[in-house]
C-alpha cells in the first residue's frame, strides 16, 4: 500500500524535527521494499544539498551499490524542491508520491516545474497529497515552536 510507505516517509520527518532540522521525510521503494530512507540533515551535516530526498537516494544506491534507481519509487512528505526534483530525474526515479504542496519552495507544480521543461530527460509519474493533511500538520507545528522558542 502507498500509504505506508509515506506513513515511513512522515516517521522519518517527524525524526527530522527531533533532530532539530526542518520536519521532511522521503523513502525510495523498489519491488515493494524500502531501499533508503533519509530526513533532512542540512544542519547536522552542514550540507545544504542533504534534503530528505537526497539523502534517500543516496542512501538507497549505496545500498544497491548503483548510481541509478530505475524502477525504483520515491515518497516524500513535501514537494520536491528545484534540485531534488532534478536527482530524482537524474536517478531515473519511475514515479513520486508526495505529501504536502509546497508554493514557496516546491519545484514540480511550482517554480520551475522541471519536469516539464525541455531540458528534462526524464520525467517521473507525479502523484500529490499523498497524507497531506499530516505532512503539513508536522511542519506546521516545527514553525510554530520555533517561533515560541524565538
Ligand atoms: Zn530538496
Amino acid at each position: 500500500m502507498s500509504n505506508s510507505f509515506m506513513d515511513e516517509a512522515l516517521a522519518e520527518a517527524r525524526s527530522a524535527g527531533e533532530r532539530g532540522e526542518v520536519p521532511i521525510g522521503a523513502v525510495v521503494v523498489l519491488d515493494g521494499a524500502i531501499v533508503g530512507r533519509g530526513g533532512n540533515r542540512t544542519r547536522e551535516k552542514n550540507d545544504i544539498t542533504a534534503h530528505a530526498e537526497i539523502e534517500a537516494i543516496r542512501a538507497a544506491s549505496g545500498r544497491l551499490g548503483q548510481e541509478r534507481l530505475t524502477g525504483a519509487d520515491l515518497y516524500v512528505t513535501l514537494e520536491p524542491c528545484a534540485m531534488c526534483a532534478a536527482a530524482i530525474s537524474f536517478a531515473r526515479i519511475r514515479r513520486v508520491y508526495y505529501g504536502a504542496e509546497d508554493p514557496k519552495g516546491g519545484g514540480v507544480d511550482h517554480g520551475g516545474r522541471f519536469y516539464a521543461q525541455p531540458t528534462c530527460h526524464h520525467a517521473p509519474d507525479v502523484y500529490s497529497g499523498i497524507s497531506e493533511g499530516e505532512a503539513a500538520a508536522i511542519l506546521r507545528q516545527f514553525f510554530r515552536e520555533r517561533r515560541e522558542d524565538d
